[in-house]
């Protein structure tokens, strides 16, 4: 035994508890129905909320910048990197988002990652809720501040954990994702921005699950609750959601947007999107202006298959958007859900600890806009059978 012999250990013991991940083949486009491993099944496991990803337009806009400028960028952005394409993207989710300047990253993890740990140092302090993404944890090691973890959407919680650690010269982030990625409820913003402006900290949403999905346009948390961009200091979103490409982006004042170009290390030390990658976010952000109907559309279908599931009688936890878990319990059962729906023609993948709590395990459903009210009504039939099987109705 030596090297990395060890690990063979570790994965057996994933296996044995039945938590090792296999992740299934995409064969062909993304989209509402699609071929994974061999298996043609309406697919509920996306985040490709309004169906952007293989849009024909969006296809066109990659192919020409592909065409006309490259496969690759070449460089950092801080070195050569920087494209025409990434300027006005930036410039693009500047507006959209409402805010003075935006700074794109090569993705949403990067995004939240770099730009906590370019913030904060090890003087500082971190509030975060419970449930944010792997990728401001991450960020908030990163930066070595002090983590405070409140729990879910518990802003009395929040506002007491600032009140503990405030220091004088010491900053204070409070971050919260805007969505929810395993329970699609929706941070309670107002009242934290509130708390952040009494206690004089640093307000930060990461609507990677919000951007394209709440809001006018899709535009995001802030404007579905009607706050001024202004009251938040940095608005995350992700490229790779609703918008359907690839990368993040960070939006808020010229201040912030130039500190990241001089310290967030993803933006200096990792090769910048391929022209293909920018055009198609520039063309996604067109068609969102164009077509206000698709979010509609995507809140048309969420309502109708949230309905469907609480009217069978599922446990759909606290969802408020179209991420719709149907909680199971233990894990096995999840994971058995998950393998009837599957036979089924139904792709809807079971979240499991650590992921989740134990004793909440789930399969995560996500409607798009791309989804008939048959495929959804099929998908519902092969619940109601799966779920009756398994006690769960
Ligand atoms: N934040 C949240 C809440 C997410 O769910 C994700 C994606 N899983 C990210 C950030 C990271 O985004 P990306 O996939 O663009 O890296």
């Amino acid at each position: 035994m030596g090297g990395l012999d060890y690990l063979r250990t570790e994965l057996e013991e994933l296996e044995r508890a039945g938590t090792a991940l296999h992740p299934r083949t995409l064969e062909g486009m993304q989209g509402a129905r699609a071929r994974f491993d061999g298996r043609d099944v309406i697919n509920l496991a996306s985040n490709n909320y309004l169906g952007l990803a293989a849009h024909p337009r969006m296809r066109e806009a990659a192919s020409r910048a592909a065409a006309e400028l490259g496969a690759g960028s070449g460089a950092v952005r801080t070195i050569a990197g920087t494209m025409s394409l990434h300027v006005e993207l930036e410039r693009r989710f500047a507006a959209f988002k409402g805010a003075e300047a935006a700074i794109m990253f090569q993705s949403g993890f990067t995004a939240n990652s770099g730009t906590v740990a370019a913030l904060l140092g090890k003087e500082d302090v971190i509030v975060s809720d419970q449930l944010n993404h792997a990728s401001i944890i991450d960020g908030a090691r990163l930066s070595r501040a002090e983590i405070k973890v409140f729990p879910h959407k518990d802003v009395a919680q929040a506002d007491r954990l600032l009140e503990e650690t405030k220091a004088p010269g010491r900053h204070q982030l409070l971050i919260t994702d805007g969505v929810f990625s395993m329970d699609g409820d929706i941070a309670p913003l107002p009242d934290l921005v509130e708390v952040a402006k009494r206690r004089g900290a640093i307000m930060m949403i990461d609507d990677a699950h919000a951007s394209g999905v709440l809001g006018t346009n899709g535009k995001g948390t802030v404007s579905h609750f009607g706050l001024d961009p202004k009251d938040v200091d940095i608005q995350v979103g992700t490229l790779s959601k609703a918008i359907g490409v690839l990368g993040g982006f960070i939006a808020g004042p010229q201040l912030l947007v130039d500190w990241l170009v001089n310290r967030g290390r993803p933006f200096l030390f990792s090769t910048s999107a391929p022209p293909a990658a920018a055009a198609a976010c520039i063309e996604a952000l067109d068609i969102l202006e164009d077509s206000p109907d698709l979010v509609n559309r995507l809140w048309e279908r969420t309502r109708f298959f949230k309905k469907g599931l609480q009217d069978l009688g599922l446990d759909t936890g606290w969802s408020q958007t179209p991420i719709t878990p149907v909680i199971a319990g233990e894990e096995t059962k999840a994971v058995e859900l998950s393998r009837l729906l599957w036979e089924e023609g139904v792709f809807s993948p079971a979240i499991v600890f650590p992921t989740v709590a134990k004793g909440r395990s789930r399969v995560r459903t996500i409607v798009t806009a791309e989804h008939s009210e048959e495929d959804l009504q099929q998908a519902l039939d092969a619940f109601e059978r799966v779920g009756t099987k398994l006690g769960l109705i």
